[in-house]
């Protein structure tokens, strides 16, 4: 047994070779020295957003590197088919807030690591919650929750007179996402790399069969199920909605499903079968998870200390057959309604809501008409569907500087269509809106900055 001097003093040996020695792959501003792996376990605080598969593995992996100020967030509970590979839970524990019990294991094995949980949904945090982190890694099997963290995280970007983004305001995320044996782990800088909204067509929509197929030509039996799922229910059950989440429903998909296949001599349906293609349940492998939140774990380590460049941007990963890795450099959309600069509007304090929207129309960078208008999510002006338009049409009249609370610049969004190049197409954009003060008469041509 080693006495605990020099266990202490070994405990960082490999972390050492990265922060403490000079080298041609390091990033900018590095500075390497004993002080920059103290300043990392002091001063740098990471979120965990998720405590399941990946998220179990990145405190793990984060706290073992000498992050030592982290937090979790997660709203689920444990559950008996989480334990196959959600490896800081145990069978006593289920039921338990996963963020509690996942923070609690990792203090227990790693010695001087400090993590706070929050049992909670993503959406009841504010915005300064997420603003106190100096990084933000997201282990997360959902495209809205990662929309939602991408919105938050971009909304403290802010861009300089010349539209270069402000450095201090950059929050930077990783991101890490598994799917069976496919995985990726990527790098997102708002500002600088492509966000999550940027590279939205990353994720294709699911896949989904012909009605026909189903109906006429089964062939599979997926087929068979997704029959019984969308065509037999509602034959049946007329109108009653089904409930994914419903033994009894699964079950009668099941049954219904399996008569099917028998039917036209289809084997494979099974309860389980039903239940993955019913809720579109890919299975989740541990080890894919363990290797996409080591590269996830390493990004963050790059971002916190510098000690090497950071992953530009985007690596995937697929051990279905083999193993294939390549990292892919994506483009950012400069006209991104999240962390683009957006177009920037002077206005003065008397422009009515009205007024605004009629300015869109004639504005050199947007050419935007039917404008409906957001702000901070809330819906200042739709123009559709009539119900909210008629709920929102009351603030037409209203100065948008009261709308917005009185502030001297924000962020609206808008949404409408746009003409480029005789071409009409629906798109949404991202205003900065700055407000004059000025006493007395004002010309609106002065007003809007033309
Ligand atoms: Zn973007």
């Amino acid at each position: 047994m080693a006495d605990p001097v020099s266990q202490a003093s070994s405990r960082w040996r490999d972390l050492d070779k990265l922060l403490l020695r000079p080298g041609n792959l390091v990033g900018p501003n590095f500075d390497p020295g004993t002080e920059l792996r103290d300043d990392l376990q002091e001063y740098a605080k990471v979120l965990v957003v998720g405590a399941g598969g990946l998220g179990c593995e990145l405190l793990k992996d984060l706290a073992l590197m000498g992050f030592r100020n982290l937090e979790v967030i997660d709203m689920d509970r444990i559950e008996v088919s989480n334990l196959n590979r959600q490896f800081l839970f145990r069978l006593q524990d289920v039921g338990k807030p996963k963020a509690e019990v996942a923070a609690h294991r990792v203090m227990e094995r790693v010695s001087g690591v400090d993590i706070v949980p929050h049992f909670c949904r993503i959406q009841d945090k504010d915005l300064e919650f997420y603003n106190k982190f100096n990084i933000i890694a997201l282990g997360l099997d959902s495209i809205e929750a990662r929309s939602y963290i991408n919105d938050v995280a971009c909304s403290f970007l802010e861009y300089d007179a010349e539209d270069n983004p402000c450095e201090e305001t950059i929050k930077p995320m990783v991101d890490g996402g598994t799917e069976g044996f496919k995985g990726h782990a990527r790098v997102i800088m708002p500002g600088v790399t492509p966000c999550f909204e940027c590279t939205i067509w990353l994720f294709p929509p699911q896949v989904k069969f012909p009605l026909c197929t189903l109906a006429e030509t089964p062939r599979t039996a997926a087929h068979c199920i997704e029959y019984a799922h969308l065509i037999k229910w509602d034959e049946v059950h007329g109108g009653k909605p089904f409930d994914a989440d419903d033994p009894e429903h699964m079950q009668w998909v099941y049954s219904e499903a399996v008569k099917r296949a028998e039917l036209f001599g289809i084997p494979g349906v099974t309860y389980s079968l039903t239940q993955g293609v019913v809720k579109n349940i890919i299975p989740a492998i541990a080890s894919t998870n363990a290797i996409i939140s080591a590269a996830c774990a390493l990004e963050t380590l790059k971002i916190a200390t510098s000690c090497s460049k950071t992953l530009s941007n985007y690596l995937s990963y697929n051990g279905l057959e083999g193993l294939h890795t390549k990292v892919t450099e994506f483009v950012r959309d400069k006209d991104c309604p999240v962390c683009g600069p957006g177009v920037l509007l002077e206005l003065d304090t008397t422009t009515t809501l009205q007024k605004f929207i009629e300015l869109l129309e004639e504005y050199p960078k947007l050419h935007m008409s039917k404008a409906s208008v957001t702000y901070r999510g809330e819906n200042l002006y739709m123009q559709a569907p009539p119900v909210l338009e008629e709920m929102t049409r009351s603030n037409l009249t209203v100065p948008l500087f009261d709308l917005m609370g009185k502030i001297p610049k924000g962020i609206v969004h808008i949404s409408g269509t746009a003409t480029k190049n005789d071409k009409k197409t629906s798109c949404t954009r991202k205003l900065r809106v700055l407000f004059k003060v000025i006493d007395g008469d004002t010309d609106m041509d002065t007003a809007t900055g033309s």
